[in-house]
């Protein structure tokens, strides 16, 4: 495998003293990242930012969390706003994946290194990208969907369409769906992408996609649980629930419910501990400017970024406990919440 090593260029270079988390000065050396969250309304941030603060402070570093709520321009200015702040890092999640190169130029510039997290930062020059193989998850999507529903009409449900990581989604799916949409065991009946990733926005695009088709739909390839959650609202309307295969990811509580209930298929789990404790341990390393290594990379367009490349996990009825509860994820009584005792698994 490909070993890359990074030099990074922050400051504080050899700092190891610890911080309690408390606020620190220009002048004690504490080490300050700033954490720049996309949108923390969306369930899965919530606990990408709890474990990344709890492995950064344990660490001994200081971490300044924004959330810019969906919205793009105010993630530049708190971004902005971070950088006057004597940060020593900055660790990303972007909202828009082609919209932050000068701002990260501008850290760079600064002495600032830079990790895009999760979701890769085109067209400038970041130190580290830590996520999960975003064309497995999507391969993962559709061959689960096609194993439930190997012939008949599909409808895909892209996420944002600013996101990178949609992108990407789609790629995988399209690996495994374009050869049966050319074999003719696949018709895609449509294809739309949801703002923000919105599940308003999923719930909308399902219903006029059901109308379009006279509800002759047998499959959605939905990218991920938030999308999926307002698509079945709009398949529940039409009393399609539980009888048109759909796909997920994040293992978002009430994804892993409804997939308990039957009403969503599959989803994803990506062990945020291990993305958001990895991604920690490298932004203290960047930030006391030591060495970072990654086993792959990426081309953003402007450079091949070192890529620290985690695994995903598929999840169905059948593995729910094995997975998400036996990793201490979800709670067994939280997933089977809405399924009588009788109808239940035996408890782990
Ligand atoms: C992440 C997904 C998440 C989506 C919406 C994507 O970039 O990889 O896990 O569901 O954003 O927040």
């Amino acid at each position: 495998m490909l070993v890359m090593i990074l030099s990074a260029c922050g400051q504080d270079a050899g700092n190891e003293s610890a911080n309690n988390g408390e606020s620190q000065d220009n002048d004690d050396n504490g080490l300050k990242i700033g954490l720049s969250v996309s949108d923390l309304t969306l369930e899965r941030w919530q606990h990408d930012r709890d474990f990344f603060v709890e492995k950064a402070e344990e660490l001994g570093a200081e971490v300044l969390v924004q959330s810019a709520d969906g919205d793009e321009a105010k993630q530049l200015s708190q971004i902005q706003n971070m950088l006057s702040q004597d940060i020593d890092a900055l660790v990303i999640i972007a909202i828009n994946s082609d919209a932050l190169s000068t701002v990260v130029d501008q850290a760079k510039a600064e002495g600032i290194s830079v990790l895009s997290y999760d979701r890769l930062i085109n067209g400038t020059d970041i130190d580290a990208y830590v996520s999960f193989d975003n064309v497995r998850v999507g391969e993962m999507q559709a061959e689960y969907l096609v194993e439930q529903v190997p012939t008949g009409k599909y409808f895909l449900m892209g996420g944002s369409p600013t996101d990178n990581n949609a992108k990407l989604f789609r790629e995988g799916q399209m690996n495994i769906l374009q050869p049966l949409v050319d074999s003719g065991d696949i018709e895609v009946v449509g294809d739309q992408w949801a703002k923000n990733w919105d599940a308003n926005e999923a719930l909308k695009i399902m219903e006029n996609a059901l109308t379009a088709n006279k509800n002759e739909i047998d499959a959605v390839v939905a990218s991920n649980d938030s999308t999926a959650g307002g698509a079945i609202q709009a398949l529940e309307a039409q009393g399609l629930d539980g009888k048109v295969a759909i796909s997920g990811q994040d293992a978002d509580l009430a994804g892993v419910q409804r997939i308990a209930e039957g009403t969503q298929t599959m989803t994803i789990y990506k062990p945020i501990k291990e993305i958001a404790t990895k991604s920690a341990e490298v932004a203290v390393q960047l930030a006391k400017g030591e060495e970072v290594t990654a086993d792959s990379s990426i081309n953003n367009g402007t450079m091949d970024v070192p890529f620290i490349k985690l695994d995903p996990i598929q999840v169905n009825k059948d593995n729910l406990v094995e997975t998400v509860i036996n990793d201490g994820f979800h709670t067994f009584d939280d997933v089977y919440k809405n399924i009588p005792e009788s109808e239940r698994p035996a408890s782990p």
